[in-house]
């Protein structure tokens, strides 16, 4: 339902911090579940809630994250499977812990993909479409996560805004649209992506937003868009000039 990124320089450890004042920013959409994945050492580590934004404040009180410079949060808003802790977004894809994806929207022939992905192997852990998204990426990753998630959209039917992280490329997070809304935060040495404005105007009025099926990559330099084809496009750049506290 609600969908923040975060990448920053590699001095910065506020990855957090971003990602969950973004999420509160976004909460007026409604939501059931909350989680972050925070990109730490070769891992990426997950902490995810069923219910408030608090449950998820207290589950990281109790676990808390390494600090990181990269970062994904979602709050979810349930169509496949229950509103459950392990339902809850970001899923993962693979079994070495590297890879987060986080998704808003519906995927409208997870059954068929989550057939084919169970034939080769690929056990799941949750009810959800997502998680199918999280698993393709998985078996598609082969060191390049831009073109992993070219791959991926290419076999998805339906509507979704996701975004994913990968542990073996620690300052980028990638972002792809269809038929759901993404708009990336210009900073200074840092890069923001989410789901409306709201979720990085506390940080930025630069913004770029995606046109239809195009993927992002963020870096704390820049952001490289292009179309679900390969080639390259810009996407549609403009200045938040709303009030931050309306
Ligand atoms: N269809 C996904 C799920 O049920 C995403 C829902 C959303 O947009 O929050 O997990």
């Amino acid at each position: 339902c609600g969908i923040v990124g975060y990448v920053g320089p590699a001095t910065n450890t506020k990855a957090l911090d971003v990602v969950m004042e973004g999420l509160a920013r976004l909460e007026y959409r409604g939501y059931d579940s909350a989680g972050v994945a925070l990109v730490a050492g070769d891992r990426v580590d997950v902490r995810k809630k069923a219910g408030k934004l608090a449950n998820l404040v207290g589950e990281i009180d109790e676990h808390p994250f390494t600090d990181s410079r990269t970062a994904i949060g979602h709050t979810r808003w349930a169509t496949h499977g229950g509103p459950t802790d392990v339902n809850a977004h970001p899923h993962r894809g693979g079994d070495d812990g590297k890879l987060a994806l986080i998704h808003n929207g519906i995927i409208e022939n997870f059954a068929v993909l989550r057939d084919e992905l169970q034939a080769q192997g690929v056990q799941f852990k949750s009810q959800t479409d997502t998680e199918v998204v999280a698993q393709l990426l998985g078996t598609l990753y082969d060191g390049d996560l831009t073109e992993a998630m070219r791959k991926t959209v290419a076999r998805l039917e339906g509507a979704f805004t996701l975004l994913a992280v990968h542990a073996d490329q620690p300052d980028v997070v990638v972002g792809a649209r269809r038929n759901s809304p993404l708009v990336v935060g210009l900073g200074e040495g840092e890069n923001f992506l989410g789901s409306d404005v709201a979720a990085f105007i506390g940080y930025t009025r630069e913004a770029l937003e995606l046109e239809q099926d195009q993927i992002v990559t963020i870096t704390p330099e820049g952001a490289t868009v292009i179309n679900f084809d390969g080639t390259p496009a810009t996407g549609k750049q403009f200045h938040v000039d709303w009030d931050a506290a309306a």
